[in-house]
């Protein structure tokens, strides 16, 4: 009889790779599946199904999207022992498959369609329902006619699917327990009052006006805990959701005639049956298919709750606002809402109160007689009335039709246009930071200047902030909102050029930068860099963010805890930066001056620096063209038709609509440098 691991073997020198030899075959009991992330001369997945004692295996280049119009291209390779499962490691240089191999996903899975294997291999078609703790639900793959290993794997239409182009449960369940679904659920609450702070390790929500519960999906089933006649269009949209069990807390909201959140109004509703106005806000995830959620942290948490909310205007994801305090309070003021609820991101879910989780009232303290919400509302009305009435047009912006972009005819009403457009994605990276301005006011081929100061005439809506440097103290602008993003525009400032630490911390970066720059050495270098610097900062267990830079290099961000100094913010870059000018000396280089660096991409690691800036995702960058510093997905570097000049006022937009905003986990994902120093030093030396 064949030998199904002959390939397996021959292909591998056991005495040189850490990858398992073959022991004898055993038929596994369940169907096992895993999909490991492979990091080898190019990144893939291999999905791995058990079949007769054997690991069946694909490579899946693109990886596995939900959208099932998607086809991606599975190249059927050699089957693997069953080990292999539970492999992971770095396959050395040399060796077959040399690279990182990381165990991405792992479960049980079901045949669907042909139930034998055989049948499934002869027809060409291989149909499966995925239990994994990412991936689920029916998975295809169809051999194609080009070759016998040649396959597509596709997502089969269910419930999991979805049009984004990853939606799989991006979270670590390792230390998830199995939900017990008859165990008693007690809701988390607010267990303190405090007066708004700004914290990156905080996000702050709305408090919701209504009625606390928790809904649930089991299977065909779906409810309201505690409510015996839920809203029908509440529980049909529950079916919805892309799962097939999880249990949501959130609240149930009516609108008054008014249009505001009122307990009365949902009472009424709820009481009469009249279920038009109710709309569900879910702002945690207790369960998960067959895990209990509540041991892993809120951001978590509500990254994977993002993930499984059905477009539907009677189920709503609860937004938060990252960090700071402040500008949730004035927006929900501006709203006429009471309260802002602040939640510690790495905080368990914990039953009954907490002081993990804060209450923010938005009404000043009234020292004198407690009120009732009513009151509180109309208060908050009040004071809400009065601020929009301050705050009502506060400039006009000037000379939109100049023209700023001879070669495209773009006129400076198209950058303001841009600004306006993609504020919600790029204020949040702009605020409580200090910003420089670079002022082009006759366009990209005019003078410029760049402009450290908020001059004398800063209206006094700009919010400014004063920083002792040198000998003076200088006032810099913070753009906190969106008037003042037009603002800042309109001044000319085509990009804008905002510190790596914020106001309350202006010593302590809460982002490291290795800027790729090529200067005259091809974007096809800075994609290889850029590459290998993801690969890099990943083995040493670090989730860095990517960016192009505008131009043509690219930026890789690494979110710090505020602990860190410049100084340890630049070291730790330095040493990245020197381990690949390292391996690829070819095409980079940490040489500083211009001259020395023989056409190779610099690796500029002397960003990270007190009061030196660099452009926000989504600035837009003063060079033909009109392009902006755009968010990638790390598998984009894999693209062949990847180009910085493609992200321009124009798509990137729509690339927001449509992929949302990838750098948006970087201001919440703050992360320890500790262990990657170790890790790093491990690499330096050479282990
Ligand atoms: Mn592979």
């Amino acid at each position: 009889m064949r030998d199904p691991l002959a390939d397996y073997r021959k292909k591998r020198d056991f005495g040189q790779t850490p990858e398992p030899a073959p022991a004898p075959l055993r038929a596994g009991a369940d169907r096992r599946f895993v999909v490991h992330r492979h990091e080898a001369r190019n990144l893939h997945y291999d999905l791995r199904l058990e079949q007769g004692g054997v690991l069946c295996s694909w490579a899946v280049p693109k990886g596995f999207c939900y959208d099932g119009k998607e086809k991606r291209l599975a190249v059927r390779t050699e089957d693997h022992p069953i080990e292999y499962e539970h492999f992971h490691g770095r396959i050395p240089k040399g060796q077959y498959g040399a690279g990182t191999m990381t165990i991405w996903d792992r479960g049980h899975y079901e045949l669907v369609k042909y139930t034998d294997w055989d049948d499934a291999i002869a027809k060409g078609e291989i149909k499966v329902r995925l239990y994994g703790r990412k991936l689920r639900g029916e998975w295809h793959l169809v051999r194609t006619q080009q070759s016998k290993n040649s396959w597509l794997l596709f997502k089969s239409r269910d419930c999991f699917s979805g049009h984004s182009r990853d939606n799989a449960l991006g979270i670590d369940l390792e230390l998830a327990p199995a939900f017990e679904s008859d165990g008693h659920l007690e809701p988390m609450r607010a267990g303190a009052e405090r007066a708004a702070f700004a914290d990156p390790g905080w996000v702050f929500e709305m408090e919701f006006l209504g009625r606390r519960a928790f809904a649930r999906k089991d299977g065909e089933q779906t409810n309201v805990l505690d409510l015996d006649a839920p809203p029908t269009a509440l529980v049909e949209a529950l079916a919805e959701l892309r799962c097939d069990r999880a249990t949501l807390d959130g609240v149930l909201v009516a609108l008054d005639d008014h249009g505001k959140p009122s307990r009365a109004a949902l009472d009424t509703a709820l009481a009469s049956g009249d279920h038009e106005r109710i709309v569900y806000y879910a702002f945690d995830l207790v369960q998960w298919e067959e895990f209990d959620l509540r041991d892993l942290p809120l951001f978590d948490r509500k990254a994977a709750l993002r993930t499984l909310i059905p477009e539907h205007p009677r189920l709503l994801y609860a937004d938060h606002v990252a960090g700071n305090g402040p500008a949730l309070l004035q927006a929900i003021q501006g709203a006429g809402l009471p309260a802002a609820i602040g939640k510690r991101g790495t905080a368990p879910y914990l039953a009954g109160e907490s002081t993990e989780w804060v209450r923010i009232s938005a009404v000043a303290a009234e020292p004198s007689a407690t009120v009732d919400d009513d009151d509180v509302d109309d208060h908050a009305a009040a004071t809400a009335e009065n601020r929009s009435a301050s705050l009502r047009v506060r400039f006009r912006p000037t000379n939109l039709g100049k023209v700023y972009w001879p070669a495209e005819g773009h006129t400076k009403g198209d950058l303001l246009a841009y600004y306006q457009a993609i504020a919600d994605v790029i204020l949040p990276h702009l605020r409580d930071r200090p910003v420089h301005l670079n002022r082009f006011p006759d366009g990209i081929d005019g003078k410029s200047f760049y402009q450290r100061e908020a001059k004398d005439g800063t209206p006094d809506w700009v919010r400014t902030v004063a920083i002792p440097h040198d000998d003076e103290t200088v006032p810099h602008h913070v753009i906190d909102d969106v008037e003042t993003l037009i603002y800042c525009a309109n001044l000319g400032s085509i990009d804008l050029h905002p510190w790596l630490s914020r106001v309350e911390s202006l010593d302590r970066p809460d982002y490291a930068v290795l800027d790729i720059d090529p200067k005259d050495a091809p974007f096809s270098h800075v994609v290889r860099i850029a590459r290998a610097a993801g690969k890099l900062l990943r083995g040493i267990g670090i989730r860095p963010a990517l960016k192009t830079s505008g131009k043509n290099g690219m930026h890789v961000f690494v979110p710090l805890l505020p602990h860190y100094t410049y100084d340890h913010a630049r070291m730790f870059i330095e040493a990245v930066a020197r381990v690949l000018a390292r391996e690829l000396p070819d095409i980079s280089t940490v040489e500083r001056l211009p001259s020395q660096r023989d056409g190779k991409v610099y690796l500029d690691f002397l960003q990270n620096r007190r009061s030196q800036t660099i452009v926000p995702p989504y600035s837009v960058r003063p060079v033909r063209g009109a392009s902006v510093s755009t968010p990638l997905f790390w598998d984009e570097l894999e693209d062949h038709d990847l180009s910085p000049r493609n992200f321009t006022i124009h798509s990137v937009p729509e690339r927001v609509q449509t992929h949302g905003d990838l750098f948006r986990l970087a201001l919440e994902d703050r992360q320890d440098l500790v262990a990657a120093i170790g890790a790093l030093q491990e690499v330096l030396e050479g282990r």
